[in-house]
């Protein structure tokens, strides 16, 4: 099938090809670029990253089905152990070269003391190198973190912390079985403050069967008081096999979806009057504090992943790791990297998760071959008319946010055939 787009009218018409341009840009220097910056979005394909995953955590929160261990389950005190596994598979890294963005998630990697962390970063700088100026990222429960934590971190390198704060409600925080209170997130963040790191950020959750609009409101209101430079929201789900699963199963009330697309749309709308700006589904940021590995992981960019249940990218390869850190440590112990599967990505694939990952970003996405084909496809003629999505300066957009799943659904309708 010829790759010429026939489309109505020349408001719609896409680039077959990606821009290839250069733009020249490092992560450092992009500082003026705004958040949700086509130009920006495109630079962060060509960066580079890495994740390590802190599996450990004081105890499992009821929503959660991350790779995790809390301190009352097995192997859920041996942090020893596991950083020294993490070193061993960072030291296997086939293929390293320096990332410019590194980000510590879990689990709780707070969990974990300072100089086990500062082991961890020199294990990547040894093996893979930290590019100049890179974001060295970690996610933080309020709970474990003092001034003293912080000034630490500081030391090691990191240059930007995500608070796990959830809600400023009580009563929310009790239901989402978070240990910490509403004064701890306060607290924490200004102990960041304190110690220097100018880059904070909160996560938030809505949407919690306990949550009531005031109760959101007043949370809101309390995260924009203490001026992140990002926030990151997402609505509660029930995941399969979860406590709260179990729960709703046996009758509690679960979440309601248009509950949660009002808090959406209320959080948006302060968000943007409080000078933030929305670059992704489910993130905003100020001027200068998008989260360079996020925007890297949702371009595509070549990840490398480390710990139990990560995932990399590189070089077309997805693969994941053992998510049970008993296995992941015996395979990790016997000079075997602690692989579970992977797939190597054929072209129209790699193509297709590329744009369909791409249209969360409030920049758009860049057609390449499938851009054409879908909009000009009948469900993308639907979704034109609907103003659901939109093309603009070249790039498919999706112009309401809270619906990116579904179009991205539609996209699984066109086929190599059509490209
Ligand atoms: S602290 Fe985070 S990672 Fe740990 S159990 Fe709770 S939600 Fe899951």
């Amino acid at each position: 099938m010829s790759s010429e787009l026939e489309v109505p009218t020349t408001e719609y018409r896409l680039p077959t090809t990606l821009p290839t341009t250069d733009y020249g840009l490092r992560t450092t220097d992009y500082g003026d670029e705004p958040p949700d910056s086509p130009t920006l979005a495109e630079a962060a394909r060509r960066w580079s990253s890495a994740y390590v995953h802190i599996p450990f955590c004081a105890r499992r929160c009821p929503y959660c089905d991350f790779a995790v261990v809390a301190s009352d389950e097995a192997g859920g005190l041996d942090t020893g152990r596991y950083v020294d596994g993490l070193i061993v598979e960072i030291g296997m890294e086939p293929d390293p070269s320096a990332v410019d963005a590194i980000n510590f998630g879990g689990g709780t990697p707070t969990r974990l003391r300072p100089d086990d962390l500062a082991r961890i970063v020199g294990a990547i700088e040894s093996r893979i190198g930290i590019a100049d100026g890179a974001e060295i990222s970690i996610e933080a429960n309020p709970e474990d973190w003092t001034i003293a934590f912080a000034r630490d971190l500081r030391e090691v390198g990191f240059n930007r912390v995500s608070f796990g704060v959830q809600s400023f409600d009580p009563v929310v925080l009790a239901a989402l079985g978070r240990v910490h209170s509403s004064r701890d997130a306060e607290r924490a963040f200004d102990a960041a403050r304190r110690a220097g790191f100018t880059n904070v950020s909160i996560d938030l959750i809505y949407g919690t069967p306990e949550e009531s609009d005031e109760s959101w409101r007043r949370t809101v209101a309390r995260a924009i008081a203490l001026e992140p430079a990002h926030l990151s929201a997402y609505a509660l789900t029930v995941e399969g096999g979860t406590a709260l699963s179990r729960a709703v199963l046996d009758g509690a009330p679960g979440p309601d979806p248009d509950d949660q697309a009002d808090r959406y749309e209320y959080l948006d709308d302060a968000l943007r009057s409080a000078g933030f700006v929305r670059y992704e589904v489910s993130n905003w940021a100020r001027p200068g504090y998008s989260c360079r590995y996020n925007l890297s992981t949702w371009m595509m960019g070549e990840f490398s992943a480390f710990g139990t249940g990560a995932h990399d990218h590189r070089g077309g390869v997805r693969a994941r790791n053992i998510r049970r850190l008993d296995t992941y440590l015996d395979r990790i112990e016997s000079g075997v990297r602690p692989r579970a599967g992977s797939e190597c990505l054929g072209e129209f694939e790699s193509e297709r998760e590329r744009f369909m990952v791409g249209l969360r970003l409030a920049s758009g996405v860049a057609p390449g071959s499938i851009g054409g084909p879908f909009v000009t496809s009948d469900e993308g003629h639907r979704l034109l008319d609907a103003a659901v999505i939109d093309v603009r300066d070249g790039r498919v957009v999706v112009l309401k946010p809270l619906l990116t799943d579904l179009v991205a659904r539609s996209v699984l309708s066109v086929s190599a055939d059509d490209c």
